[in-house]
Parts: C-alpha cells; structure tokens; sequence
C-alpha cells in the first residue's frame, strides 16, 4: 500500500492522542514571516522520507524552534539549516534581515529595517 504523503501529526509530549495537523496549522504556530521557510521545510523533509511527526514547533529567542519524532541526519541537517534561517528573515514580512533584533508581537524578534522598531 502505499503511504499517504503530506500527512502531519502533533505528538503531545505527554502522551496521549495523535493530533493531525495541516501546513497551516504548523504556519501557525511562528511569525507570519517564516512562512515560506516552514513550507518549504516541510516539503523537503517529506521527500526525504520523514514521517510528519511533530513535537513542538515555535519561537524561540526570535528563531525557529522545530522539534520533531525520530528523523536521519540528513533531515536532523535540514531543520538545523532552516533554524538557522529564521536568524536571517524578518518574522513580520519575511525579508531578508540582517540579524538585526527587532519585536514582534511584543517578542524579540529578527526584523528587517522596516519592522524594526
Ligand atoms: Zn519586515
């Protein structure tokens, strides 16, 4: 049979029910600006075979926070480089910002120029 690709799930940390989640669902869960990298993030895992399980996915000291149930290292690798990102991307708009710490919804944030407040 084959597997249904695409499909996601929230492991509760302490035990419990598997919840299914969408892509927007995990959009949810970060600032708007990261859209794009939790998208495209999601979409690589997947090819590589991951098996949609998420622990916890949030902010964290204005970046990225995506843990997940067992992965390779080649998918281990993958979040890192899009945590790593996040350092890079304005939480509000997504563009390119140069590290530079600005809020967002009342957090510390990475910000571009225009969001820097
Ligand atoms: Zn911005």
């Amino acid at each position: 049979m084959k597997k249904k690709k695409g499909e996601l799930h929230i492991i509760p940390a302490f035990g419990g029910k598997r919840v299914p989640l969408t892509v927007d669902d995990v959009k949810n869960m970060v600032p708007e600006g990261w859209e794009l990298v939790i998208e495209t993030l999601i979409h690589d895992l997947l090819e590589m075979g991951w098996d949609g399980q998420i622990t916890q996915v949030k902010e964290k000291y204005g970046t990225l926070r995506f843990y997940t149930g067992p992965t390779t290292e080649k998918m281990k690798n993958r979040i890192n480089q899009a945590e790593h990102q996040t350092e890079y991307v304005c939480a509000e708009c997504g563009a390119l910002a140069d590290a530079g710490m600005g809020t967002y919804q009342g957090y510390v944030s990475v910000a571009c120029k225009e969001h820097t407040r």
